[in-house]
């Protein structure tokens, strides 16, 4: 603290002493408050009001800060700025956080892992938001919240639930591939620092000619892939709930700095017409054998957060915010998902949430015609138009001030034609459904040891399952997959269940 720095309440007045009450005193010691203690009052309502609300999804987390390295000059593929030059660099926020549990929970319970980067680009912000599986457990938009919810608390006992995350599952058994890495190793990561992320999504790059060419980004860890397995990360849970968090905090502190290489798989749209996966399903992967990985940069974070709730617990990512020459595909999850984000930091942070610093972008943002709202920390724009096509003091646009086309903008879709059919849509499992999840099996399989592991993780969940007929059908899932795999499921479960 500065020597001439001194106590004041939040309008800015001075007072003696941070610990005093103004009270109405007796004799006995006794003393009744009096509604002109502006101090206690602030003090006390403050208090109350210290929370916003926790992310019903994704709320405990780890952030730090980093930077971002291109690798090479991408500008074949696309015309971001951030990727148009070898060694350019680009200051990036990072947080990772378990899915289900909540931010008291243990961050070392077998989770997927979300990892929501944000990239202070030199054209704005670019939200990377992705997980630490290639895949996904759903690829019909409306079933997120069921699915989410089938993961936490079961509405009347308050407990994490196995039947109805188990009965979830059969319902919708597109997951199955999902649930295959889940109970794998590296559903049980050992720390951030040891975990790679994917996008999941097909995303797309674009260039200023209007071309585009479809990606999937991949982020290696350089610390190479760690996991617990199922009895060290429960003893850890137990033991220091709050493992992952201290194990990257303290890294960073000891300036053993955590970094990734970022690869892109790339495919022309011409590709995709006669793909034999659909790369708007994304329960699906690329091979890699059809799809190498390219890679375009290295991501390293340097700096641990100087207020937890101010950098991190603030900040919001969305898939909505790209920056030209990165847009979003037709993946209708991933189109629902662009709405879903944001909407949930208005609700939880309010209207002007990229105003906060540790949302706001750090090029100039002119933005005169999303106005007032609670919380407007900026000018507001003074009387700067709040309409537009004003003739008085029209705005500029960035084509015009640059000398470039409108489509180098990424969210202008000029470089797509659309031909179809307004229908209602839910998608139905084949046994195509079943190839991938078979493939990450025999993968599993080249590591000693780790099918032995993913059984006996299966069994522990599913045995707390009550219903015998419901627990075949998890058996009888896993069994589409591979039938030695749910003859396995099987006969760990049942021998779980009798000991
Ligand atoms: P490859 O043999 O080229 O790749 C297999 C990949 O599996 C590895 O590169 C590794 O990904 C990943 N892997 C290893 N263990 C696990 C695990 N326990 N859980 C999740 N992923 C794991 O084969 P293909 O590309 O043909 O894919 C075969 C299967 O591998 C897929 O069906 C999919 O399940 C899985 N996979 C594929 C990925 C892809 O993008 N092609 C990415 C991740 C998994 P990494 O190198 O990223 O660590």
């Amino acid at each position: 603290m500065s020597a001439d720095k001194y106590y004041t309440l939040a309008e800015g007045c001075p007072f003696a002493s941070s610990s005093t009450a103004v009270l109405m005193r007796n004799r006995q010691g006794g003393g009744l408050g009096l509604l002109q203690d502006t101090q206690l009052i602030e003090t006390l309502a403050h208090f109350s009001r210290e929370r916003i609300p926790e992310r019903v999804v994704h709320a405990k987390a780890i952030g730090a800060y980093g930077e971002f390295e291109a690798e090479a000059d991408c500008s074949d593929i696309t015309s971001a700025s951030f990727l148009n030059k070898a060694g350019k660099k680009t200051p990036v926020l990072l947080r990772v956080s378990t899915v289900g549990p909540e931010s008291g929970s243990a961050d070392t319970s077998r989770d997927v892992h979300g990892w929501a980067m944000k990239m202070y680009t030199d054209e704005g912000n670019l939200d990377w938001v992705f997980n630490n599986t290639p895949v996904f457990f759903i690829r019909d938009p409306i079933k997120f919240p069921s699915m989410n919810r089938s993961h936490k608390r079961h509405p009347r006992s308050h407990l994490p639930d196995a039947n109805m995350f188990w009965d979830f599952h059969v319902g919708n058994p597109e997951g199955i591939h999902q649930l295959l890495v889940l109970f794998s190793d590296r559903g049980t990561p050992k720390s951030v620092r040891y975990l790679n992320s994917y996008s999941g999504h097909t995303y797309k790059f674009t260039k200023e000619d209007g071309s585009f060419k479809y990606i999937k980004i991949h982020m290696k860890t350089r610390q190479g892939v760690k996991n617990f397995t199922r009895e060290e990360a429960t003893k850890i849970a137990g033991e220091d709930p709050d493992y992952m968090i201290r194990d990257m905090f303290e890294a960073i502190e000891r300036q053993d700095y955590p970094s990734w290489d970022v690869f892109v798989q790339v495919m022309d749209p011409s590709e995709a017409e006669n793909y034999r996966w659909n790369i708007f399903d994304m329960t699906k992967v690329w091979p890699h054998t059809d799809f190498p990985l390219r890679k375009i940069g290295k991501m390293t974070l340097t700096r641990n957060p100087n207020n937890y709730f101010a950098d991190i617990e603030q900040a919001a990512f969305s898939p909505s915010t790209m920056v030209p020459g990165f847009s979003a595909s037709a993946d209708p999850v991933l189109q629902a998902r662009l709405f879903a984000y944001p909407d949930a930091a208005r609700y939880r942070i309010g209207v002007n949430y990229q105003q906060l610093p540790t949302n706001a972008a750090k090029v100039q943002v002119y933005c005169p015609f999303e106005r007032d709202g609670k919380m407007r920390s900026d000018g507001n724009y003074g009387g700067d138009p709040n309409y537009v096509n004003s003739s008085l003091q029209p705005t500029k646009f960035y084509p015009e001030v640059k000398g470039v086309s409108p489509k180098s903008l990424a969210l202008h879709t000029e470089h797509e034609k659309w031909v179809g059919e307004v229908t209602s849509y839910t998608s139905h499992i084949t046994d195509d459904d079943f190839v991938q999840p078979a493939a990450l099996w025999d993968v599993i399989g080249r590591d000693p040891g780790h099918q032995e592991r993913v059984v006996e993780n299966l069994a522990g969940s599913i045995r707390e399952v009550k219903s015998p007929n419901l627990r075949n059908e998890v058996y009888a899932l896993f069994g589409r997959v591979n039938q030695d795999l749910g003859a396995r499921v099987r006969k760990a479960t049942e021998a779980a269940i009798k000991k």
